[in-house]
């Protein structure tokens, strides 16, 4: 618990940094040769926690290569698949140590991960674990089942607390140390600055959320779609009304005070709804095309494996048992992450462009993410 405490807050500080532990197997309790075998990522806070979380389970960890990237980052950009799982299975001695050969990979992975080159190259099978570390507990008590709240990713108060903390130090380290030799007593309100706008923005996410749409392309519309700089424009328009109301009211201070504070506010504004990699759910970058791609599903082809279900992080899927067919049900939802069609055996699924153009599945499978979360970076 202490390790895992002390590493969230590490994390905090160096959040956009990869932090590796060495690949390994990690035995947890006293497992036995029909005992499960999960595979994670090797950065160091998804380890601790899952320790953590898993404290009252019997089973064998499979700690991968991620290149200390967290399982949803690496995968979207090519640092965590197939040969890095192969990779920790063929070195860590697990297959002498089990009986069975069946796996449980982070659904998260689904973006990069093929279970299918696995089961041929090796033999093993692969299954879906739940988005959530702590819900793997009642997906190994469920058989290995896990419901639809166990597939949501969710942005909860405890996730957005964690981000804007993570995102406020990133700005706080680099902007503290440049004003130690401009201007000291500038380091204290400027961090009042940074955590509390930080806070604004991903606390009062639900607020705004459901005016959040799907970005359209073209510079002529950023800073008028809420998507596209609204929430920027809104939140600073805010935050200067904060600063000049109360300090013309008091009075004494100079043009240049409110130019300052003003200007900070925009910077720091502007850092923290950064698009890195998708990393805000405020702002979608109109220079990525991926951004305004669509999901579309050919239900000719779609056979009704449900695959899709168990991966996607949205919910964006009901399966219709009946007429084993796929029902793209909440499209709306769908955040274009790709694991759909990524995991999709039978290519039923695709994303089409806003200009009306079809991207192969297999395109969208060798295409990674870069930092900047654009498609460019191929796949190993
Ligand atoms: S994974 Fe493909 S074939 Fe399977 S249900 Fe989904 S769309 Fe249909
Ligand atoms: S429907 Fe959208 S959110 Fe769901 S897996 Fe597919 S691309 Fe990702």
């Amino acid at each position: 618990m202490i390790s895992y405490i002390l590493t969230w807050i590490v994390t905090r500080f160096v959040w956009l940094l990869p932090l590796p532990l060495p690949p390994r197997l990690v035995k947890i309790g006293n497992p036995g040769r029909s005992s499960p075998v999960l595979v994670t990522c090797n950065w160091r806070l998804t380890v601790r926690e899952l320790s953590y979380r898993l404290r009252r389970e019997d089973l064998y960890l499979l700690v991968a290569n991620s290149r200390g990237i967290n399982v949803w980052c690496a995968a979207a950009g090519g640092h965590f698949t197939h040969h890095d799982v192969i990779s920790i299975i063929k070195t860590s001695g697990i297959e002498n140590l089990v009986d069975h050969r069946t796996l449980v990979l982070p659904q998260l992975a689904a973006t990069g991960i093929d279970p299918v080159y696995i089961k041929k190259k090796i033999g093993w099978k692969a299954v879906w674990g739940p988005v959530s570390a702590r819900d793997i507990p009642g997906f190994l008590a469920a058989g290995k089942e896990a419901t639809d709240r166990m597939r949501r990713v969710e942005f909860g108060l405890g996730r957005r607390m964690s981000v804007a903390l993570g995102w406020a130090a990133q700005l706080s380290i680099p902007a503290s140390l440049v004003f130690v030799f401009v201007n000291r007593e500038a380091i204290l309100p400027l961090n009042v600055l940074i955590f509390g706008m930080s806070c604004a923005l991903f606390m009062a996410f639900p607020l705004y959320e459901r005016f959040l749409g799907r970005p359209s392309r073209g510079w002529g519309t950023i800073a008028f779609g809420f998507e596209q700089g609204g929430v920027q424009l809104v939140l600073w328009g805010l935050y200067t009304a904060g600063v000049v109301i109360p300090a013309g009211i008091i009075g004494g201070e100079t043009v240049l005070f409110f130019f300052h504070w003003i200007l900070a506010g925009l910077v720091v504004t502007l850092f923290l709804t950064f698009d890195l990699a998708g990393s805000t759910p405020v702002y979608k970058s109109v220079e990525h095309e991926e951004r305004s791609f669509t999901v579309v599903l050919n239900v000719e082809i779609c056979r009704g494996t449900g695959i899709c279900t168990e991966v996607c992080p949205r919910g964006c899927f009901d399966l219709d048992r009946v007429r084993r067919k796929i029902v793209f049900a909440r499209p709306d939802d769908c955040e274009q992450c790709a694991a759909c069609i990524v995991q999709c055996p039978f290519d039923a699924l695709s994303f089409i462009s806003d200009r009306g153009e079809r991207i192969l599945p297999e395109t969208t499978r060798t295409y990674k993410l870069n930092l900047m979360g654009k498609r460019q970076v191929r796949a190993s």
